[in-house]
């Protein structure tokens, strides 16, 4: 199925919502400007809806006419920013001082507004689509959230979908995996309790910089040691803090990382051994460590009869060849993990990389690319059609 005219046809349109909401982007399920947004255009097309959940959450639907089924498919658009200044000068810059859209989730919103506003035009399916604009997924957990509203107490959403830009894969291409997409994310602090003193006079104290010094290195070999070398995970010490002058010995050095990780019983062996090795250390160097370690966002695990589906209508559109169903996972975190874990469905990549569009993600010079607007909205009708033929 090539791309169908009548989405073509909204391009121009679709460029200006995404230019509309990269002006302003918003973060930490305070996107009042952003929901508001999206909930004007669903009144301007007489789309039911339902707001609230994790503040700013917004759940629409579309109803197809060609029958009594009561199969449902719920796609998802996650819409908010990141804190972080916008370098670029163009004339859709952030005009929100300190926030900028560097994930491209205005590209996200506007596509699944794309792909609605043609379904709502073209109701020639049977059975019901929501459509799931959340809020907070840049470590505020807004999926998790509008489940804890309601969201699928409230609708009966059979499967869930969603799609984010890739700019390391061409435009247009899709990338999927059958299985983990995304790492689970978990943060620690180790505080490693010393005994202060003298810097000329070691004997009489404890050193909590040096036995942090072991910590960092051993932890490392938890990776290398303690988990298989075929089973992807990482530990990422990004913080110490400690020490206020040359000659002072500190009684405490706090640090603070990331872990990583695909499976739960890594996940668990992972954060044990944390604490075994830092506490172990601490302890036969004559100190202590109090660890605190806390669960983010579970692993993205796409299920693999859905991904193998939407990976098939997504060959139909650009071509076998442009669709990877064996990508490699990411070892970032992503909250439609809280969607998957109760649905089945699938989180794809679509790539957005040309010649104009380099810029990582989250990076000061980013920009969502709008020759992937069509794309992107045709992608959600052909799913939709096909998913009700199916
Ligand atoms: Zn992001
Ligand atoms: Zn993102």
């Amino acid at each position: 199925m090539p791309l169908l005219n009548s989405i073509n046809q909204m391009q121009d349109e679709m460029k200006e919502w995404r230019h509309d909401l990269h002006k302003i982007p918003e973060i930490g399920l305070k996107e009042y400007q952003t929901s508001d947004y999206i909930k004007k255009k669903l009144k301007e097309w007489d789309i039911e809806y339902k707001d609230g959940y994790s503040t700013t959450g917004v759940v629409a639907w579309v109803k197809g006419n060609k029958g009594n089924s009561n199969k449902t498919i719920g796609l998802r658009a996650d819409f908010d920013a990141l804190p972080m200044p916008e370098k670029n000068n163009f004339e859709h810059k952030s005009t929100n001082e300190g926030m900028m859209h560097a994930c491209g989730h205005d590209g996200h919103t506007t596509m699944l507004l794309g792909g609605l506003k043609h379904l709502n035009e073209n109701k020639d399916f049977d059975g019901t689509v929501y459509f799931i604009f959340q809020p907070g997924e840049e470590g505020f957990g807004g999926g998790e959230k509008m489940i804890q509203d309601g969201m699928f107490k409230d609708f009966k959403i059979d499967e869930v979908y969603a799609l984010h830009n890739w700019p390391e894969l061409p435009l247009g291409h899709f990338g999927v995996s059958t299985g983990p997409m995304m790492a689970a994310v978990d943060e620690f602090d180790i505080i490693v309790k010393g005994k202060g003193g003298h810097a000329a006079i070691p004997e009489l104290t404890v050193d909590p910089v040096v036995i942090a010094a072991q910590i960092i290195s051993s932890i490392q070999t938890i990776i290398s040691r303690v988990t298989s070398p075929v089973d992807k995970a990482l530990i990422s010490v990004t913080k110490i803090h400690g020490g206020t002058a040359y000659n002072v010995i500190d009684d405490e050095v706090k640090l603070s990382g990331t872990v990583r990780t695909f499976k739960k019983e890594t996940r668990e062996i992972i954060e044990q051994k944390i604490n075994e090795t830092a506490k172990g250390i601490a302890k036969a160097n004559g100190g202590d460590a109090e660890i605190l370690y806390s669960h983010l966002y579970p692993a993205t695990v796409n299920s693999k009869e859905e991904s193998l589906f939407a990976a098939s209508v997504a060959k139909e559109m650009v071509g076998e060849d442009k669709v990877n169903t064996d990508i490699e996972p990411s070892m970032g975190g992503e909250d439609f993990s809280y969607l998957l874990n109760e649905k089945p469905g699938s989180y794809l990549y679509i790539g957005q990389q040309d010649s104009e569009h380099n810029a990582h993600l989250h990076t000061t010079k980013y920009d969502f690319n709008d020759n992937l607007l069509p794309i992107g909205a045709n992608f959600w009708v052909s799913l939709v059609k096909k998913y009700f033929e199916k």
